[in-house]
């Protein structure tokens, strides 16, 4: 059994924080690949891990959101998906290796593309679509594929089927946003999502991203009271609510905001509780010193 499951079983665990506002902060462009930094910057995603690790994450995701064909071939990077995911994972391994305690997630963001008959992603053609970026996860040495700020449970089905495959042994964590009237925008509520990722054979599911640690709270309360057995919780919130300031959103959670969501977390039976846009190591230390 995954040393992720045996972990699970005795304590609550801490995940990490935001990439994109950090790597912003350290120079990537809008628009910019963040991709590219796992080959062209390193140094500097290696930095960014290697903070939440010491701050005490329990996990760390890898550099590859948008590592999937269609999104990297809007900077012109399809060619180089392998290389590019390959190379978050190696980078993320080698922090965790410094950690006892710390495994790595292996990152699928959603493809940008919808499931058939809005778009044109079918259950085949997405599987091998996910399945090219896992294989490459898998090669550079995650502990787990995570499946984040899923809408359509048809595009978590067809990851879910290519993690199966490519990936067999390895702990599936799915996390879907349920940003829209505590709904995803595809109108899937939590209860649904936990049942219906559990009988696919998923046992880590919760949320990220959405609209703050209120609203956190609710879905929290619905994953718990709808979980299956045998199932874990994740929840990752943002930090706060994004606020207008001059031209950019800032987050308006602190880390005491981040702190108190944590243990209000734990009370329900949340297994993993981490945090996702407006965050930093700072909201993570919070995190894990409140469990
Ligand atoms: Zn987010």
């Amino acid at each position: 059994m995954s040393a992720i499951y045996e972990a699970l079983e005795k304590v609550t665990l801490v995940s990490d924080g935001a990439m994109g506002t950090m790597l912003q902060d350290r120079g990537l462009t809008d628009g910019g690949a963040p991709e590219l930094w796992n080959v062209e910057k390193p140094e500097e995603i290696e930095a960014v891990l290697e903070a939440y690790a010491a701050a005490g994450a329990n996990f760390i995701t890898t550099n590859t959101f948008g590592g999937t064909a269609g999104r990297l071939a809007m900077h012109g990077l399809e060619d180089r998906l392998a290389e590019l995911n390959k190379a978050g994972a190696v980078i993320a391994r080698k922090v965790a290796d410094r950690h006892p305690g710390c495994f790595v997630m292996g990152d699928i963001g959603p493809s940008g593309e919808l499931m058939d008959p809005m778009g044109t992603l079918t259950p085949e053609t997405g599987k091998a679509l996910f399945s090219a970026q896992i294989s490459a996860l898998v090669a550079g040495g995650v502990d787990a594929i995570l499946i984040e700020t899923m809408s359509d449970l048809g595009e978590v089905e067809a990851a879910v089927a290519a993690a199966q495959e490519v990936a067999p042994g390895l702990p599936i964590i799915v996390t879907m946003s349920f940003d829209t009237n505590l709904r995803t925008m595809m109108g899937v509520k939590p209860a649904m999502a936990i049942k219906h990722l559990a009988a696919l054979g998923v046992r880590i599911i919760g949320a990220n991203c959405g609209r703050g640690t209120d609203e956190m709270s609710q879905i929290a309360k619905e994953l718990v009271e709808a979980r299956p057995e045998g199932v874990f919780v994740i929840t990752q919130s943002n930090a706060g609510l994004p606020k207008l300031q001059g031209d950019e959103f800032i987050y308006d959670g602190t880390p005491e905001e981040m702190a108190r969501y944590a243990a209000e977390m734990k009370d329900l039976g949340v297994n993993i509780v981490g945090s996702c846009c407006g965050s930093s190591p700072a909201h993570t230390q919070s995190i894990a010193a409140a469990l």
